[in-house]
């Protein structure tokens, strides 16, 4: 029997009795401290992380104060930085050092089509290594880096679990990771082995839109039955999924999606119309220069956050042109609707499609959960409103940039036991992610099942055998969105011999028919049966789910490696920010002997005043600036062991 992965699409859940809506209820106990489970969503823009304790799940703020990290990773200095400055370094580097929307390559072949259409698109350079994709980094030294997905991807776990650890005061090793509803095997064994290299270990990956609904409490007893819409729009992405509760579990009914549509693209649109304006106002194009597209893409992205809340509001960035030219327009929401009218117009057609596919009407729909950043923005939820005929009531939004990982958090006390009461399982695939071909001549495939098909799901075709007098063929199953065989996963081959030659008589004259049949059944195992009518000649092939592509995935000693790379990463964050925190005290320690010392205005002591208000007004200042600072103050009030010395009467084996 051969071996492969058909899909793993649901997670079927088994937990009940949680209340509705994002509360738990308060006067449950938090979990102790040694089994919390992190629940996370990696997202193609934004990761969150959240844990449930002390009776709620709480969204669990990063070093900057934000709900949401950037899931951007840049390489700064022989290191991985994530995050904010990931993303803020974009600025100096467009393209080179950065790396975002990653998840696009986890757990694909670099042959695989969506690979190819990807490179033309990323701004990063994608390689070859092994026949998996890997992202070549450039530092602004110029020092080259080669990563693979998986070990991005690692980055922004740890990322994850370092801003954890930070919060709870101590460490976190375990955690649930949510991932699109139509990741197949591969992409959710990358992540498996990504959150090992980020020394988590993942103790179940969940579809988004069931951590979703879980979220929302419709894994209780009362909602059996619910049929439920979760439309997640986010900043790469649409995915519409139609799910049923089931009595604690949830089905997959149909998924439909735009891997290209969302708040990136919208964001897009407002900075065209602002390098048109300013070509317009100014006659000057700033589309060529990177530093001043990367503000001006930033100002748009916080403008269009600012419109889901307000009318209008102002965009407004100092010095944008050369020459010190200010940008100071308005922008209003009916503009910034208009720029993107056809854009959310879009948004609607995977919804129609996953209730088609789904063989529901808006009427059975009992509750909509708006997932992703994207369905803040009024006018998307108001098309969805639309959509169901204006039914306010059932289109339910909260934080819906939180809810993911929300739900995540309450899978992750289910899987820390808390709750042993409500034991949770992870079920079989009953939905196929990626579609099953047969190669025929010339390399090309013929499609049998395709993507996201509900399972079971059976198809025959009769081929036919295309040399004169042919006795045997070949039948290669694969799996893959490629256009020929080369760009798909072989699953299995299946050989029937000893067929009768073609005669006049059967098949035109030269051609024998086959008959194919593919199923897929409910466990995702691939079952193929090749049938020769004449002769009643057949072969059957089994290709059980979920130990294919074991080949994409990554060998334990290359996890070993990533998993000692990632921990001098992390080594090497600890010692920049000890070495800030000492330059800090040293600037810190300097300011208050000085200003002691000398009481009177001196030029040191006004230099040490306007230091300490400098300090007050750059919390995040860097190593660097606290350095230079205590330079511009030793000029003035001498070098900084005389001072420390001489006001505190210390001897010089004491310091
Ligand atoms: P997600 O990956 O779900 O966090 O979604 C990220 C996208 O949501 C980004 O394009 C954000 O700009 C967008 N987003 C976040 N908050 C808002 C908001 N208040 N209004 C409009 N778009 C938002």
């Amino acid at each position: 029997m051969a071996t492969a992965a058909a899909t793993a699409a649901t997670l079927l859940l088994a937990v009940s009795g949680l209340a509705s809506g994002l509360v738990v209820p308060a006067d449950e106990r938090c979990h102790s401290t040694d089994n919390a489970v992190l629940g996370i969503d990696i997202g193609a823009t934004y990761s969150c992380v959240a844990v449930y304790c002390k009776g709620r799940v709480e969204i669990i703020p990063n070093d900057q104060g934000n709900r949401l990290t950037p899931s951007w990773v840049a390489e700064g200095g022989g290191r991985l930085v994530v995050g904010e400055a990931a993303k803020e370094q974009a600025a100096g580097s467009p393209g080179r050092a950065v790396v975002h929307d990653f998840m696009r390559l986890l757990g694909k072949k670099f042959g695989d089509d969506d690979v190819q259409r990807e490179m033309t698109r990323l701004p990063y350079a994608v390689v070859d290594m092994e026949g998996k994709p890997h992202v070549r980094v450039e530092a602004a030294d110029g020092d080259v880096r080669v990563l693979s997905p998986e070990e991005i991807a690692a980055a922004v776990l740890a990322k994850m679990k370092e801003t954890a650890e930070a919060h709870l005061g101590r460490t976190v090793s375990s955690a649930v990771v949510a991932v699109p509803v139509y990741f197949n095997d591969a992409q959710r064994r990358a992540i498996s082995d990504a959150g090992g290299i980020a020394g988590l270990d993942v103790m179940r990956i969940v579809s988004e839109p069931i951590a979703a609904a879980v979220a929302y409490g419709l894994d209780n007893a009362k909602s059996d039955g619910k049929r439920v819409v979760v439309f997640d729009l986010g900043g790469e992405t649409l995915d519409v999924t139609a799910l049923v509760a089931d009595n604690g579990f949830f089905d997959v009914l149909a998924t439909n999606g735009d891997g290209h549509l969302g708040g990136e693209g919208f964001d897009q649109r407002v900075v065209n119309h602002f390098v048109d304006l300013i070509k317009r106002k100014h006659g000057r194009d700033i589309s060529g220069d990177g530093r001043a597209m990367h503000r001006l893409r930033r100002e748009c992205e916080r403008a269009k956050h600012a419109l889901s809340a307000q009318h209008q509001v102002r965009v407004e960035i100092e010095a944008l042109l050369d020459g010190g030219v200010d940008l100071s327009e308005t922008l209003t929401r009916a503009q910034f609707e208009e720029l993107n009218d056809d854009l959310f117009a879009r948004t609607m057609a995977p919804l129609r499609k996953t209730m088609a596919d789904a063989g529901l009407e808006k009427g059975d729909i009992d509750e909509i959960i708006p997932v992703g950043g994207s369905t803040r923005i009024p006018k998307v939820q108001q098309l969805i409103r639309d959509y169901f005929d204006g039914k306010k009531e059932i289109v339910k939004v909260n934080n819906p940039d939180e809810t993911v990982a929300y739900g995540a958090a309450v899978i992750g006390r289910h899987v820390a036991g808390d709750d042993d009461d409500k034991p949770t399982m992870l079920d079989l695939p009953s939905f196929l992610s990626d579609t099953i071909s047969i190669e025929t001549a010339g390399g090309a495939v013929t499609p049998m099942i395709p993507r996201r098909s509900r399972l079971p799901a059976e198809r025959t075709h009769v081929f036919t055998t295309y040399l004169g007098r042919q006795t045997a063929v070949a039948i290669n199953v694969f799996q893959g969105e490629g256009s020929t065989a080369k760009d798909n996963t072989l699953l299995g081959r299946l050989e029937l011999t000893g067929i009768p030659p073609a005669s006049v008589w059967n098949w035109g004259w030269r051609w024998r028919p086959i008959q194919v049949t593919v199923k897929v059944d409910e466990l995702g195992d691939i079952h193929v049966e090749a049938a020769d009518e004449g002769s009643g000649k057949s072969e059957r092939l089994s290709i059980v789910s979920g130990e294919g592509h074991e080949h994409g995935r990554l060998s334990k000693e290359e996890i070993d490696r990533m998993i000692r790379e990632v921990a001098e990463d992390l080594v090497e964050e600890e010692r920049i920010v000890k070495e800030r925190v000492d330059a800090l005290n040293m600037l810190e320690t300097y300011i208050v002997k000085n200003t002691a010392v000398t009481g009177g205005e001196t030029d040191c002591e006004a230099k040490a005043r306007a230091a300490s208000e400098w300090l007050d007004g750059n919390p995040a200042a860097e190593k660097e600036d606290y350095e230079e600072k205590l330079k511009e103050l030793e000029d003035a009030c001498g070098p900084f062991m005389a001072a420390v010395h001489e006001t505190s009467g210390l001897g010089h084996d004491e310091l």
